[in-house]
Parts: C-alpha cells; sequence; structure tokens
C-alpha cells in the first residue's frame, strides 16, 4: 500500500514524502535497468534488486530454512522516498530526489550507507538496503539492513549546495523516523564521505538536541566529531584481509593454481575511490603488484606494475590518470578487467561483468569490493570455469564492521584504549621485569617499548576487524565444502540461516 504525503516545511516550498511498504516494482520491471553503467549486461539480465534476489533464492533452496520465514527475510520491510527543492546559485531551484530502503528491522539499528550518484532510484537503494542485511549477518554485525541514495552527480553542485542537500535530506530522515542511532544509522558509499557524514549528524543533532547519543546516528564520521580510527580505510582493508584469508585455503589454490602468498601477485582494481584506493593501498604494502587501475573516464595500466600514491597524486592534480607515467591509457576503460591478471577487484559500481565481457575474464580470482559488480549469469559462468569469486556480501563487509566499532564508541562516549592502555602497559612491564631477573639480562628500551605497547585505538580497530574477517571467510568456506556450492551462495546460507534463527526466537508480533 502506498501512502502518499504532501507537507509544507517551513521556509521552504511544499515537500513531496511518500513513505510506503516495498514491494512497488513489478517483477518484470526488476528486469530492466535504466543505468548507463551496463555496457557488460545483456538486456535481458536482471537488474540489480533482480540479480540480488536470484542469488537469495538459489542460496535459499538450499538453506533448510522455511518458506515463510524465506518470504519474510527477502522482502524490503520499508522505504521512504522524498522530493525536495535546492536553490542554486543563480537563484533557480532544482527538485532532488531521495531515498532510503529498510529491508530488515529484525534487528535495530538498520545500518547502510548514503549514496550520491545520478544513478539513484528506489530499486537501486533496495538492492544495497537487501544486501547489507545479508552483510551484517555474514560477519555478525547485529543490525538490520538499510541503503539510502539521493539522485545528483555530486561533481556538479558546490560544497555548499551539497550541504544544504544532504541537510534537508536528513531532515526528511529525522521527521520519519528513517534515522537515529537505536533506529537507522547510515554510513558513506559512493559519492559520500566523512563531510557529508558530519553534516548529516549535525543536522540530526540541531533536531533532536535531547539525545545524548546523537553522535551514534551515523558512522563513518571525522574523528574530531566522532569517528573512529581506522573507518576509513576499512572496507578496502577488510578486501585486503579477505582475499589474504582466501588464498590460504588449499581449496583455492588448488582450484586456482596460485600460491598462498600475496607477494608477487599482480592485481587489477576498477574503481579508483575510497575502496578503490584503501584495497590497492593495502595489496601493495604487502607486496603484490597492481598492474591496472579502471576509473569512470579511462584505466591505467602498466605490467611493470603501478605506484598507488604516485598515480592517486596525478589524478588529484590533473584529474584524470592521463599522462602518468609510462602507463597504457585505455579509452575503454572497462576493458582493463579483461587483461591477465591473478585477482580481479571490482570497486566501482554493480553490473560490471555481465555476460557482455564475462567470457574475457582471465582473472583466477575476483575479490568483489563494489556492491553487485557480477550479473548472476556471469557468476555461474566464472563458478564453471573453477574461477574463485568472494563475494561482495562478505568481502566489502569491513567498512560495517567498523562502523559497528563507531557506533560501540559513540554509545559508549569513551574513545577505545582509553581506560585500559596504561593499566596493560603498567601490567606487561611488570612481567617483564621478572623475566629480565630470571634471564640475568636487561632488555634494550626499544625491545622493552615493542613488547609493553599498549593498543592504541586503530590497532584494536585493525586487530577487530581482521579477527572478524577471518571468522566469515572460515564460516562461508566450511558451508561451502558442507553443501558442495560457491562461496556466495554458502554465505547467503549462512546469512539466512542467521536471520531466521533471530526471528523464529524472538516470535512474530501481530502475524
Ligand atoms: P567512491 O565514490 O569513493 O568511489 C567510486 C569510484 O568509482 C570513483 O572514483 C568513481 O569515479 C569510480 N567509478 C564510477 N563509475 C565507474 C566506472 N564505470 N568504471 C570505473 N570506475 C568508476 O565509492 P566507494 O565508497 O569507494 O564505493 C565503491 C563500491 O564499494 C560501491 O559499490 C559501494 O557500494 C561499495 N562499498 C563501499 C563501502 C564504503 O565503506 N565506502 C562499503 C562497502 C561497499
Amino acid at each position: 500500500m502506498v501512502v502518499a504525503l504532501l507537507r509544507r516545511t517551513p521556509g521552504t516550498l511544499a515537500s513531496a514524502v511518500r513513505l510506503h511498504r516495498a514491494a512497488i516494482a513489478t517483477p518484470a520491471a526488476r528486469f530492466m535497468s535504466t543505468h548507463v553503467t551496463n555496457a557488460a549486461c545483456n538486456d535481458d539480465e536482471p537488474n540489480f534488486l533482480g540479480s540480488v534476489e536470484t542469488f537469495f533464492d538459489r542460496a535459499a533452496k538450499i538453506s533448510g530454512v522455511s518458506d515463510n520465514s524465506l518470504k519474510n527475510i527477502r522482502a524490503v520491510d520499508a522505504v521512504l522516498s522524498v522530493k525536495f527543492p535546492v536553490q542554486m546559485d543563480d537563484d533557480t531551484q532544482v527538485i532532488i530526489e531521495g531515498y532510503r530502503a529498510q529491508h530488515s528491522r529484525h534487528r535495530l539499528p538498520c545500518k547502510g550507507g548514503i549514496r550520491f550518484s545520478d544513478e539513484v532510484d528506489l530499486e537501486e537503494v533496495e538492492a544495497l538496503a537487501s544486501l547489507m542485511t545479508y552483510k551484517c549477518a555474514v560477519v555478525d554485525v547485529p543490525f538490520g539492513g538499510a541503503k539510502g541514495g539521493v539522485k545528483l552527480n555530486p561533481k556538479k553542485f558546490t560544497p555548499a549546495q551539497l550541504e544544504r542537500i544532504t541537510r534537508r535530506y536528513t531532515m526528511e530522515l529525522c521527521q520519519k523516523n528513517f534515522i537515529g542511532p537505536g533506529v537507522d544509522v547510515p554510513a558513506p558509499d559512493v559519492g559520500t564521505g566523512p563531510r557529508e557524514m558530519s553534516w548529516i549528524m549535525d543536522t540530526y543533532r540541531q533536531f533532536n538536541p535531547q539525545d545524548v547519543n546523537a553522535a551514534g546516528c551515523v558512522t563513518g564520521k571525522p574523528i574530531s566529531q566522532g569517528g573512529v580510527r581506522g573507518r576509513n580505510e576499512a572496507t578496502g582493508l577488510g578486501v585486503y584481509y579477505g582475499i589474504r584469508e582466501f588464498l590460504q585455503y588449499p581449496e583455492v589454490q588448488k582450484q586456482t593454481g596460485l600460491t598462498g602468498d600475496i607477494a608477487g601477485k599482480t592485481v587489477i582494481v576498477q574503481g579508483f575511490g575510497n575502496v578503490g584506493y584503501w584495497a590497492a593501498k593495502f595489496f601493495q604494502n604487502n607486496g603484490a603488484k597492481i598492474i591496472g587501475i579502471g576509473e569512470h573516464d579511462v584505466a591505467a595500466y602498466d605490467p611493470n606494475g603501478i605506484d598507488i600514491e604516485a598515480i592517486f597524486k596525478h589524478r588529484a592534480e590533473k584529474g584524470t590518470f592521463r599522462g602518468f607515467g609510462n602507463a597504457e591509457i585505455l579509452e575503454t576503460p572497462i576493458e582493463v578487467m579483461e587483461r591477465e591478471c591473478d585477482i580481479l577487484i571490482p570497486a566501482a559500481l554493480e553490473r560490471q561483468i555481465g555476460l557482455r565481457n564475462v567470457k574475457k575474464i582471465k582473472a583466477k580470482v575476483i575479490g568483489e569490493a563494489a556492491n553487485g559488480p557480477i550479473t548472476p549469469a556471469a557468476h555461474e559462468y566464472l563458478v564453471s570455469q573453477g574461477k574463485v569469486v568472494i563475494p561482495d556480501l562478505l568481502l566489502n563487509a569491513g567498512g560495517v564492521t567498523v562502523s559497528y566499532f563507531e557506533w560501540l564508541k559513540n554509545l559508549s562516549h569513551v574513545r577505545f584504549g582509553r581506560m585500559n592502555r596504561k593499566w596493560e602497559e603498567a601490567g606487561k612491564s611488570k612481567l617483564l621485569t621478572l623475566v629480565e631477573e630470571n634471564a640475568g639480562r636487561q632488555l634494550t628500551p626499544q625491545e622493552r617499548r615493542a613488547v609493553i605497547h599498549g593498543a592504541e585505538e586503530h590497532e584494536l580497530v585493525y586487530s577487530g576487524l581482521e579477527d572478524t574477517m577471518i571468522g566469515a571467510c572460515e564460516e562461508t568456506r566450511a558451508t561451502a565444502a558442507l553443501k558442495n556450492t560457491d562461496f556466495r551462495t554458502a554465505a547467503l546460507v549462512n546469512a539466512i540461516q542467521k536471520i531466521s534463527t533471530v526471528t523464529a526466537q524472538s516470535g512474530q508480533m501481530f502475524l
């Protein structure tokens, strides 16, 4: 049922807000996508939401969960759709569209990023929200899944306009109870970052001055606004940990012919934003060779390896990879994914590998840093060719994992390590003194410092993230072996079973 509300907000023009249960789109519509990023897909391949549902259905069949429970898990709980005007510098007004979908409220708050892109639509947001639910379950983060989107190209707006739009969108979320530390907690996604998260928190706080936990209404904030050290790089670091883990598995080594070392591996990354940049950086820091990077305009390819900091600086100064060192520039950037490499990391957008290009993919391991980069038919083909696909809901879960740590920090109102660091150092120091007495040798100041050093906040965050990723990879691997299936289906089976247990044990109100 769709409920349409027309409201007038003080000092602005009328704002049209629709708040409704989901299931608006017809199944047919789900198989027609309007995206311009469809070069990789045949027309009859499902759109992003259709892809997520197809993957879900495959896993559902072997999950052992009842049909009623599956129906309940699969449906998007609620969506908010808003339209509001924003004043441009020449005094004209443009109407901005925004969405927030809460896929599952089996655990609260709901959690999921906010995307600023001119390709945002309701179904994309629903697809991303669904993935968030499954992702949180895979890494045991006790949240439901949500996602938000504002349909605009951030490059076409000034910072002042973007701030007005972000604040206005947040106001809509506040008024409809779609944001709050116990309700729904956004985070960065494509086109947004710490700056936007700061504006969101400040706006929420203005509307909720009595909420002592206001900082927990959004994650991915700058440190000065209650952010946690390590959140910025968390998704890329999680991608690194996850791929490193899979390469250790004997069955993966057998299937791909690759060794377990990161050092010496050739890597191609598509998308050089937050996730792609950090993933590339961690791979390079650990000895891998980044030989290709794709962006929306061109791609850079150099079989001798690309220095990540140097190309980042070049692009920041010139706005493009063109003219960077000896790199070959590919005018059709998606083609960089077809080059020979050990590991391919799509880190840009959904639907980048479909039936039109899947047969040209040569990488042995494909690590989905982006959400939904491979269509179901392409995934099936890759798996049939013995390639290892590490799925988005597992591999890019580092972001939400560290968002969870940030939220915990906000609710506890204290930096990680503040209460115990010195205490632990003092304890270890006493222990070392005893060891020195028994060994008959004094440690050097450097040796002593290395042992007694108490963990800083970012070290605790990295450690929690690494532990989470290793555990989730192991669980996925175990289910893949048990069910004799691919890693995506296995991760989804784990998610479905965990969500079903939570909903079953909490009982059903008003059923
Ligand atoms: P971002 O906006 O920081 O970066 C995206 C990059 O991709 C930009 O540099 C953009 O220019 C580039 N790009 C856009 N279209 C492209 C194309 N067709 N080909 C190549 N490059 C293209 O966004 P991000 O936060 O890095 O997110 C990237 C992906 O990772 C998205 O799918 C997002 O949903 C997913 N993700 C992000 C996070 C996070 O913490 N930011 C967490 C989990 C998943």
